[in-house]
């Protein structure tokens, strides 16, 4: 029979503000200053890791990815309609 055991406890932090519209270099930069404030200032830590939660979405309207295909989300926007009507023509 399968049981579920916790391996690991951790804590998630989440800064202040959300993160809309920044670079991933200055989100990740962000959240590097808060890992460094929580090893300085917070007692029984040892370690701070920074990791981004992933998404798939569609590189031309944002949606979420809903297919199996890496490059058709079954008509999400109008470019990816395009895309896909573009990849249809080619002959392998
Ligand atoms: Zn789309």
């Amino acid at each position: 029979m399968r049981e579920r055991r916790v391996v690991e406890w951790s804590v998630r932090v989440l800064p202040d503000r959300p993160f809309y519209g920044g670079s991933i270099e200055s989100d990740n930069d962000t959240c590097q200053e808060i890992a460094k404030g929580i090893l300085r200032h917070v007692d029984g830590v040892r370690s701070a890791t920074v990791l981004p939660d992933i998404e798939n979405v569609c590189s031309h309207c944002g949606e979420p990815w809903t297919e199996r295909s890496d490059t058709y989300n079954g008509g999400c926007c109008g470019a990816d309609e395009e895309a896909a009507g573009d990849g249809k023509d080619e002959t392998p």
